[in-house]
């Protein structure tokens, strides 16, 4: 047996128990929401934001938590609590639940809660002294008036297709574009790029989730003198600036160093990327919800 607890439909269950119906519309038609979390030290960073992300997603469908948000982040800092974590990436993923085969999701009584929590598997440090490779892909972006980047749904296959093709062609990341050949953002993390000193990103409308990471970063540069434009721009813009880099909660920053085999700028982790990746490991720590305010993780469970 394993000694990770996962909190399912109210209850901590372990690992090997926690399963969910066959009927579930999550696993049936991916109806459900989910976020993507990470803890520092124990402080589980902005997880408002990712919590507020959260309830819009599943306002979006129509789709109601069965906890207060207050209530829920007791419950992820109960979890990762219960696995006595301080680095974790934390899952919460909020489905339809089980219903009938057919797609109406009338069918379906009760919405399933689940929350994940594991030591995170990091990545590696070469990767982010190396930087990435990134490759633009055929698949274009879901166009938000037909289904909106922002609802972070179970249905993920937009972002799936975009990273087969990145296997496919050998690269570490996709870059997507939207149906206008707009430079949206990867499989799984937003794109910034810097030229003569600037830094732009583009805007959410165009096609691209709202990151937390995203949003800690533009305040960061803004902070620290720099200016952010969200203005959209081309495959060619990429090619040439002077430094690429992705935001996400698993990638945290990182720098694109290749982009369809055209190097940026000296092929090397930019000096701006370098900097804010910096500040962005200072932030985690401290801005956020602590798991472990007064006690010692080995007392807390
Ligand atoms: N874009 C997509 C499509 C994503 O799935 C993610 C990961 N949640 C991101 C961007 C980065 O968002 P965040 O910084 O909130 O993790």
């Amino acid at each position: 047996m394993s000694s990770q607890w996962i909190f399912l439909n109210g209850q901590f269950v372990r690992k090997e128990e926690a399963v969910v119906s066959v009927y579930d519309h999550g696993f049936l038609y991916g109806d459900g929401v989910f976020e993507g979390i990470r803890s520092y030290d124990g402080n589980i960073f902005r997880l408002d934001q990712h919590l507020t992300r959260l309830y819009e997603s599943a306002q979006s469908i129509l789709l109601h938590i069965p906890y207060t948000k207050e209530e829920l982040e007791q419950i992820i800092v109960s979890t990762i609590r219960h696995n006595q974590l301080d680095n974790a990436y934390i899952r919460v993923v909020i489905s339809r639940g089980a219903g009938n085969l057919g797609l109406d999701p009338a069918s379906c009584s009760e919405p399933r809660v689940v929350v994940i929590a594991e030591a995170l598997a990091l990545f590696p440090k070469e990767l982010y002294e190396r930087g990435l490779r990134l490759g633009s892909v055929s698949t274009r972006r879901n166009r938000p008036d037909v289904l909106s980047p922002q609802v972070k749904s179970l249905n993920y296959l937009n972002n799936i297709l975009v990273k087969l093709e990145a296997n496919q062609a050998g690269v570490d990341e996709a870059l997507m574009l939207n149906d206008q050949g707009y430079v949206t953002e990867g499989s799984a993390d937003n794109i910034f790029i810097v030229k003569n000193g600037t830094i732009y990103t583009p805007p959410v409308y165009l096609g691209a989730l709202e990151g937390v990471t995203r949003n800690a970063i533009i305040d960061l540069a803004n902070e620290h003198g720099y200016e952010v434009k969200q203005e959209p721009f081309t495959r060619h813009d990429v090619y040439v600036a002077d430094e690429v880099f992705l935001t996400g909660t698993a990638a945290e920053v990182i720098a694109a160093v290749e982009v369809d085999q055209r190097k940026i700028g000296d092929g090397k982790p930019g000096s701006v990327t370098n900097e804010l990746l910096g500040l962005f490991r200072k932030l985690v720590t401290t801005d956020g919800v602590q798991c472990y305010p007064d006690t010692k993780k080995q007392d807390a469970v």
